[in-house]
């Protein structure tokens, strides 16, 4: 007989999950929350507080698609408001329509995905992307009538096709999709049939970028959960070839619902990293998921921490 997927109860998941370290409670342990969906019973609490960080799947032995149980009782259970999640991150205007391509004689076309978060609290963001993928000779398109990729709805539990349909449109006919969101490039590679979804991660690594520091910034990486587990992607090989400070690869904290519905939880698991970073003497705290930099921003100021942070994109070195 074949167990795999099936949970033993072994808890080695309990060892890694952000949110247990905090609440001590087996119901909101990634053990519990799947014993709780697989029994389809309502504990709000218990799947609410879930950050979707990953770190339990990656250790389960049993393979235990933990995160996707979780996402199907909050369907299950209608948890969460559509109104919730969008009063928290600009969901539905045209994302692209401010944002002006870089076109060239190239013949490598790219289209860029915004994302939320980038286009409504940091669009320098996105002008330098664009600038980046210019230097490196692509002929880049930010395709206007692009909207949100439709991870926060996916996670509430709420339906999110409309988007789907929305971005497929948009991007019809280009051969690859760059974003620097990595939430967005992990989702994208996932959900959405793209030839290629790039994350400015691995061109940063292929391309053998290097940091241009000022001479007292001492620079901590984040390894963004999307980045690490939703891509794949390696942290190590970005730290060494760039010189950076590495920090576990634990969740700033952000993810889920969290951050709306328990913000004292969030801001908990979030300070955990920042003194992380600040233990390690760095000054600068980068990462490459604007939710880990809004999240990073909001604990600094709350905790009074000395500490900047920034998207790995503005510490590298190109004209
Ligand atoms: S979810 Fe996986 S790691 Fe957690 S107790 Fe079950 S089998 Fe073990
Ligand atoms: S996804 Fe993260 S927060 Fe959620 S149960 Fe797994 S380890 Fe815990």
């Amino acid at each position: 007989m074949d167990f795999s997927g099936v949970c033993v109860k072994c808890g080695k998941c309990k060892a890694v999950c952000p949110t247990y370290t905090f609440l001590k409670r087996e119901d909101c342990s990634p053990r519990g929350r799947v014993h709780l969906a697989d029994k389809s019973l309502k504990s709000e609490e218990s799947f609410l507080t879930c950050l979707m960080c990953m770190a339990c799947e990656e250790v389960c032995p049993q393979k235990v698609s933990i995160t996707e149980k979780i996402v199907e009782s909050k369907k299950r259970l209608r948890l969460l408001s559509y109104s919730l999640i969008s009063a928290g991150i600009g969901l539905t205007s045209s994302l692209g329509a401010k944002f002006k391509g870089k076109p060239s004689s190239s013949s490598k076309k790219v289209a860029v995905f915004v994302g939320c978060l980038l286009a409504h609290r940091y669009p320098d963001l996105v002008d330098r992307l664009c600038s980046f993928l210019s230097f490196l000779a692509f002929d880049v398109v930010v395709p206007e009538y692009q909207v949100c990729c439709g991870f926060p709805m996916y996670v509430g539990g709420i339906g999110w096709e409309g988007y789907f349909k929305r971005n497929l449109k948009a991007f019809s006919g280009f051969d690859a999709v760059v974003t620097a969101c990595s939430t967005c490039a992990s989702f994208l590679k996932k959900k959405y049939p793209f030839r290629k979804v790039v994350d400015v991660a691995e061109l940063i690594v292929e391309y053998a970028f290097v940091l241009e520091l000022g001479e007292k910034e001492k620079v901590a990486f984040h390894p963004p959960c999307h980045l690490v587990r939703g891509q794949s992607i390696d942290a190590g090989e970005l730290v060494s070839k760039l010189g950076l400070i590495p920090l576990s690869e634990t969740c700033c904290g952000f993810g889920g619902v969290l951050s709306l519905k328990y913000p004292n939880l969030s801001l908990n698991v979030g300070r955990e990293r920042i003194e992380e970073a600040l233990a390690k003497e760095a000054n600068v705290i980068a990462t490459l998921c604007p939710a880990c930099m809004f999240q990073f921003e909001k604990v600094s100021m709350l905790s009074g921490a000395r500490i900047k942070v920034m998207h790995l994109l503005d510490l590298i070195s190109f004209p």
